[in-house]
């Protein structure tokens, strides 16, 4: 009973109306103070239990140390605006043709990987196709760590400038090694050396003075010393990083970008981080799932396996995931079905939570507090005519006083319409289903023109929301 709930705090000292939003700490404490161990999930703990509750871990590497093998490093290309990131990620992607692989032409599907020869060995690595470090931070706000090492792009014209030392303080925050391309050295006014000197005194110390940090001469225009990068790159990572991962088990790994392609359907681009990755697979990615129908490789060209590390465009999807969004493969088609659907419904009911239609009822609750509306209006839609009717008079009976009064301005027998929900639009009504759905593009159209629509399948329970509701808005007395 908010109203209870509000009274409760003021004796605690806290003085609140009944729709605000209040701190974690002041739920820890009115719960104590009403006998409740309060636990607050974050979305990462609840998707942690989904998954548990099919018996699936997600991001762990299963298995013993005998199946893990060297995958290879993931780079993102960071650095201040202009200093030549998209321009160094496109010379960087030639470099694949120029290494003789298949295809010759490749194609943009959100990151891409190249060979290079280290020590006598052919050596992979894998660059995140977008620049900059807006996307890394997105992604990693979700909890996905897509990357392994950063390369940090300064041109040698221009030196270190605020961007380059946010990129670095994000690549130090979230743990990733660093290696520095000096870019644009074919310019007349290139000074490498103090590209060196400015990021020494932030912490970044060259190895030729004794650092531990790679820095490499390039230029993405000539071409110079892209190779050498890429050795860096590698050498950083045998040195800084334990790469490995198992290619055996179940895959899992994160979407990192999506589309919808006419007559191809939703394509998303995911990155394989554990497990090899198979057409047929049952997958589900973010609140998408389906069968995996085909891979596309970077070059253009369908694969039938990914392993670790290895960036591919999957077809069959019945979604286009976000960016960021875990992928895991499970054991058939039913189970991605059920994970997903329990994603998007938790989805829906956080954006309820948050968005317009809570907000709605909210702002009309508000609006009677302060006497600027005496009246709320309601649409009723139920399973039956009895139990529209029955509805409708439990909730005349609801004492609200004098200072506002209760509404039903339509009520019908069905599903809630398109024209229930612009009704309710045009007169700020709030909609009741009892028993019964949004049909068709309804439920779309109440979010777009922010209209509450509330559902019950018990009366009282309909009856006692709208009631402490209304009396949670009322004038308190103490
Ligand atoms: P971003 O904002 O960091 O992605 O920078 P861009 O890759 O868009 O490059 C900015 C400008 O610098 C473009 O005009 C590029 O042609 C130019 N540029 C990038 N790399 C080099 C380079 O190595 N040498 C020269 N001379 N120009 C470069």
């Amino acid at each position: 009973d908010p109203a209870a709930l509000v009274q409760a705090l003021f004796h605690l000292g806290e003085m609140v109306t009944a729709t605000q939003s209040v701190p974690d700490e002041t739920l820890q404490v009115l719960g104590s103070e009403l006998n409740y161990e309060i636990e607050v999930v974050s979305p990462e703990d609840e998707d942690r239990e989904l998954l548990e509750s099919f018996d699936i871990e997600f991001g762990e590497d299963t298995g013993g140390e005998e199946e893990l093998v060297a995958r290879p490093p993931v780079v993102t290309v960071m650095g201040h605006v202009d200093h030549g990131k998209t321009k160094l990620l496109d010379a960087l992607r030639k470099t694949n043709v120029v290494a003789g692989e298949a295809g010759g032409i490749t194609q943009k599907i959100g990151a891409y990987q190249v060979s290079t020869e280290v020590d006598d060995q052919e050596r992979k690595i894998t660059f995140i196709d977008t620049p900059g470090h807006e996307a890394f931070t997105a992604m990693r706000a979700r909890g996905a760590k897509s990357t392994d090492i950063a390369v940090l792009v300064v041109a040698a014209d221009d030196g270190v400038m605020p961007q380059t030392i946010e990129a670095l303080n994000i690549a130090r925050a979230a743990e990733v090694p660093v290696v520095v391309a000096v870019n644009k050295i074919d310019k007349p006014g290139a000074d490498p050396s103090k590209v060196r000197g400015q990021l020494t005194e932030y912490g970044l110390v060259p190895e030729e003075y004794g650092g531990d940090t790679m820095f490499v001469n390039v230029s993405a225009i000539t071409r110079d010393g892209l190779d050498d990068l890429l050795e860096a790159i590698v050498l950083t990572a045998d040195a800084a990083l334990d790469l490995r991962a198992n290619d055996s088990m179940d895959s899992q790994g994160i979407s990192i970008e999506g589309h919808l392609e006419t007559g191809r359907g939703p394509i998303a681009t995911v990155l394989v981080q554990r497990g090899t990755l198979r057409v047929g697979d049952s997958i589900v990615a973010g609140p998408a799932h389906g069968r995996v129908r085909a891979m596309i490789n970077d070059a253009g060209e369908s694969v039938k396996e990914a392993p670790p590390s290895m960036p591919v465009q999957v077809l069959g999807l019945t979604a286009v995931p976000g960016a960021g969004d875990s992928f895991l493969v499970v054991s058939d088609d039913r189970t991605a079905r059920q994970i997903a659907d329990r994603r998007s419904a938790r989805l829906r009911a956080a954006a309820q939570a948050a968005g317009a239609r809570r907000k709605t009822l909210d702002q009309l609750f508000e609006q009677l507090e302060k006497g600027e509306k005496q009246e709320l209006k309601l649409i009723l839609k139920g399973d039956g005519s009895g139990s529209v009717e029955a509805l409708e008079e439990a909730l005349s009976k609801i004492d609200v006083g004098d200072e506002v009064a209760l509404q039903v301005i339509d009520r019908g027998v069905g599903g809630i319409t398109e024209t229930n929900v612009n009704l309710a639009a045009a007169f700020d009504a709030v909609i009741i289903g009892f028993n019964v759905r949004a049909q068709g593009k309804a439920s779309e159209l109440a979010d777009r023109l922010g209209v509450d629509v509330r559902y019950y399948s018990v009366i009282y329970a309909a009856i006692d929301e709208i009631e402490a509701a209304l009396k949670g808005m009322l004038k308190p007395v103490y």
